[in-house]
């Protein structure tokens, strides 16, 4: 067998359908709650910052939901994406595991997130809305979306966490390039945001944060409209596109896996690769383990608490009833931005309380060291999230080492590092330390929480 192994798929197999995983869940979901009112919210009063059709996508218990043309029409340019067998990895490793990762660096933005900013940008459009605002961490939603703007011809604005913004001048730049308005947050141009900065002068800036200011934007204004990167229903449901994919190409390459794994920020690259397995698995049985990986500086899944939360620090999103560590906690400034955000996917979280999804959690320092064994090897640099998913699947195949099996791995590389190389620069610099959370701060976030009769 050659080193270079690769699944792809042609045209014709890019997928029709999206995967809705409301349809199998094997106890129903709690419903989102009205902020003020604590009442299940209405599809009217979502309208105010989200389009209709993805309203009730958010709501939908249906277990296909089409994609639509023009969405397709433009996954085409990357989609589907390839699938590889981690040959030189393995050799590296000295392992009889078989690794195996979906790669979605080759998007035009370099990550996942593309595949929801589209169809995002789509469902605007066709509803009339000219202006979308939005936050980003690292970057790359924010990247994303302004793509997906200029191609549906949409005005869009974007909240980007100040620390990543100052860390990160290259993906304001490719905001920017596509016409996009990019903003430092916490900023003057929010009530949020002035309170905020009142408050905390010096504040480097969290999801949480940038939320509100993108909210408080799209509901100030009639003709625009909020957009969210992860944790909602309908993001999860947009990016079961590659799990869809991948499900072909293991079948292509003859391989049914043991696990999959996936970092997780706000759970939606996991849940895309994961999803259409674990449904099949929820209908059919099967004994496939789910890994969710997080940072230990943010460790939402495996030390939040599963309770309704805010998805923002200024409480004007609705109750979501999941994994958090509470809407005031801010996250250290460590480089995987992408993953600082305090709460996860209702879907994913719930998914965890049931025990279909195990989650664990790894220091920066040896998820940089994962990232660049694996560039080594494989030719990619990972998006340092994609590092969390990386080293545990590293992890597994040295498990295994050990052990003798000839585990089948399957991984989610989420994006490419190409424009975090300060991250990569700070880390081969002995620049990089592991940071710990302040268990007092995430204490007094969880002392917080709304309570919800
Ligand atoms: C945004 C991002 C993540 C984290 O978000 P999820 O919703 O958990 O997927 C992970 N990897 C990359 C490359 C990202 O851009």
């Amino acid at each position: 067998m050659s080193d270079t192994v690769k699944y792809q798929l042609d045209e014709e197999h890019l997928p029709k359908h999206w995967y809705n995983i409301n349809a199998d869940l094997p106890v129903p979901l709690d419903p989102v709650l009205h902020p003020g009112t604590q009442q299940p919210i209405t599809a009217d009063e979502l309208a105010v910052i989200f389009p209709r059709a993805v309203i009730e996508q958010e709501m939908s218990t249906e277990r296909e939901i089409a994609i639509p043309e023009p969405v397709r029409e433009v996954y085409r340019q990357w989609r589907p994406s390839p699938l590889f067998r981690a040959r030189r990895l393995e050799k590296a490793l000295n392992t009889p595991a078989k690794i195996y990762y979906k790669y979605e660096g080759v998007s035009p933005a370099g990550s996942h997130k593309p595949n929801t900013a589209i169809p995002q940008a789509f469902y605007n459009k066709i509803e009339g809305v000219k202006r979308i605002a939005t936050e980003t961490g690292a970057g790359q939603w924010g990247s994303s979306l302004a793509l997906a703007g200029s191609f549906f011809g949409l005005e869009i604005v974007v909240y980007m966490v100040k620390v990543s913004f100052n860390q990160k001048p290259y993906r304001r730049a490719f905001m920017e390039t596509f016409g996009a308005q990019c903003i430092a947050s916490p900023s003057t141009t929010t009530a949020s945001g002035r309170a905020i900065l009142a408050e905390h002068p010096d504040s480097t800036g969290s999801l949480g944060i940038a939320i509100s200011e993108a909210v408080e934007v799209a509901a100030q204004r009639d003709d625009t409209k909020y957009a969210l990167g992860s944790v909602l229903n309908h993001v999860l449901l947009h990016q079961t596109v590659t799990g869809i994919e991948a499900m072909e190409q293991m079948a292509m390459a003859g391989a049914h896996p043991d696990m999959i794994i996936g970092c997780t920020g706000g759970g939606s690259n996991f849940a895309g690769l994961a999803f259409p397995y674990l449904g099949k698995q929820l209908r059919e049985g099967g004994n496939i383990e789910f890994i969710a990986v997080e940072p230990s500086a943010c460790p939402t899944l495996t030390k939040g608490l599963f309770a309704y939360d805010f998805g923002d620090t200024a409480h004007l999103t609705p109750l979501c009833k999941m994994f958090t560590l509470g809407s005031s906690f801010v996250p250290p400034g460590f480089h995987a931005g992408g993953l600082r955000y305090h709460g996860m996917a209702p879907q994913v979280s719930h998914l965890a309380k049931l025990g279909y999804i195990a989650p664990r959690s790894y220091n920066q320092l040896e998820c940089f060291a994962a990232g660049l064994q694996f560039a080594k090897a494989e030719g990619i640099i990972p998006a340092p999230e994609a590092n969390h998913a990386v080293r545990a699947a590293i992890e597994e195949a040295e498990k295994c080492r050990e052990s003798g099996e000839a585990k089948t791995i399957l991984f989610m590389l989420s994006g490419h590092g190409n424009f975090d190389m300060q991250a990569y620069t700070d880390y081969l610099g002995g620049k990089l330390k592991d940071l710990v959370y302040a268990e007092s701060e995430v204490a007094m976030a969880l002392a917080g929480l709304p309570s919800v009769g």
